[in-house]
C-alpha cells in the first residue's frame, strides 16, 4: 500500500463538491451552495492531508473502524477467546485503537460520480482477530446526495462496527452549531455511564433533554445534557428507503439542511464537546466547542460486550453492508 497522500475530487452540476483523501477514508472538504447557490464548506478539517496524521486529530472526516466507538477496558470475547485492543480512551477502546481505521492508508480508485477506498486488515490488526477487507465507497448524485456505502468481509470470526465521523457546520461563518436545528427519529437512546460506556438501559426519550423528535435549537437544549450530546440514538426507522429521514439538520439563516438516512440500528450524535480552541484547522481558525457536530450512523456502542444489542460479528463467508445518505438541499 502507498504511503504517499492522494486526494480526489468528485463534483456535481448542482455545484456540491467532496474531496477524499487514501489516509484514513477521509472527507477532507465537502461544498455544498447556499440559498444563494454559495459552495462553502460545511465540515471541519485541515488545509493539507498531511495536517490529519496530527495525534490531536479528533477523528475529523475520516472512517473509524474496525469498531468504531467504544469497547468497554478493550475487551470482548468470541468463540471461546478473549481478545485485548489497546487502551486509547480513559480504560477504554475508542474507534478501532491506537491506529485504527483512520490511520491506515487506503488504496483509492476513482470514477466520474463515486471514489472506493479499500483497506485490507491483516489478522490482529489492533487486536482483533481476522483478516478483514473493506471497501468504501463515496458517491456523489446530481441531487446532492452523497452516500456512503460500506463493505466487509473476514477469513476468521471478527467483530465490525463502521462509520463517517465527518464534523458538520453548516454555516461556516458561525463559530458554533449553536443555531443549527436538529431532529432525530428516535424513541429510545443508549444510556452510558462517566466513561460512555452502555450501562445496558435503553431509556425511552419521553420527557427527557433526549427527547428531538421534534426539531431543537442545539443551543437551547444543549445546557440540558451535561457535557453536551455524545449519545447513541436507536433509530425508530432505519432504511435508506425510508420515506422520514433518520435525522434532520438545519441552519435557519444559511438555509442548508443536512437530511440523513441509513441502514444503520443507531445514529451517535456528537455535539464537539472536546474541541476546545487549541486546534488550528483549515485557514487558521481554531475550533471551540461545538464547532461541529458528528452525526455517526453506526451500532450501539460496545455492543461485542451487550448480547441484547444487535450483532456485530461478522463471519467468513458473510458480507457486512450498510450505507448511509448524506442529502443537502435548501429549506
Ligand atoms: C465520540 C466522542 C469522542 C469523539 C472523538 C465520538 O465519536 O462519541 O466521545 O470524543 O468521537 O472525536
Amino acid at each position: 500500500m502507498s504511503n504517499d497522500f492522494l486526494q480526489h475530487t468528485i463534483g456535481n452540476r448542482a455545484g456540491m463538491s467532496v474531496t477524499i483523501i487514501n489516509y484514513g477514508a477521509t472527507i477532507v472538504q465537502c461544498l455544498v451552495p447556499d440559498a444563494d447557490g454559495r459552495a462553502e464548506e460545511v465540515t471541519l478539517g485541515f488545509d493539507t492531508p498531511q495536517e490529519y496524521t496530527q495525534p490531536a486529530n479528533p477523528y475529523f472526516g475520516c472512517v473509524a473502524g474496525r469498531y468504531a466507538n467504544r469497547i468497554a477496558r478493550g475487551r470482548f470475547q468470541l468463540g471461546g477467546q478473549t481478545y485485548q485492543l489497546p487502551i486509547n480512551n480513559g480504560p477504554n477502546t475508542l474507534h478501532g485503537g491506537l491506529s485504527g481505521f483512520n490511520r491506515k492508508f487506503w488504496s483509492m480508485q476513482a470514477e466520474v460520480n463515486s471514489i472506493t477506498l479499500e483497506y485490507i486488515s491483516p489478522d490482529g490488526d489492533e487486536g482483533f482477530p481476522g483478516t478483514m477487507t473493506t471497501r468504501v465507497t463515496y458517491t456523489l448524485t446530481e441531487n446532492n446526495e452523497l452516500k456512503i456505502g460500506y463493505v466487509a468481509t473476514t477469513d476468521r470470526p471478527t467483530v465490525v462496527n463502521l462509520t463517517n465521523h465527518a464534523y458538520f457546520n453548516l454555516a461556516p461563518q458561525e463559530a458554533t452549531i449553536g443555531q443549527h436545528r436538529i431532529q432525530i427519529d428516535a424513541n429510545r437512546y443508549v444510556a452510558v455511564d462517566d466513561n460512555y460506556i452502555p450501562t445496558g438501559q435503553l431509556p425511552d426519550v419521553t420527557g427527557t433533554a433526549m427527547d428531538l423528535r421534534q426539531p431543537v435549537t442545539i443551543d437551547e437544549r444543549l445546557p440540558q445534557v451535561e457535557g453536551g450530546f455524545d449519545h447513541s440514538f436507536i433509530l425508530n426507522r432505519p432504511g435508506i428507503d425510508a420515506t422520514q429521514p433518520a435525522v434532520v439538520l438545519d441552519h435557519p439563516r444559511s438555509r442548508r439542511r443536512l437530511e440523513v438516512f441509513t441502514s444503520q440500528p443507531a445514529v451517535q450524535f456528537y455535539t464537539g464537546n472536546f474541541l476546545d480552541g487549541t486546534l488550528t484547522g483549515r485557514k487558521g481558525v481554531r475550533y471551540p466547542q461545538h464547532a461541529g457536530l458528528c452525526l455517526e450512523t453506526q451500532h450501539y456502542p460496545d455492543s461485542p460486550n451487550h448480547s441484547s444489542f444487535p450483532g456485530t460479528v461478522l463471519r467468513p463467508g458473510e458480507q457486512f453492508y450498510e450505507q448511509t445518505i448524506y442529502r443537502f438541499s435548501i429549506h
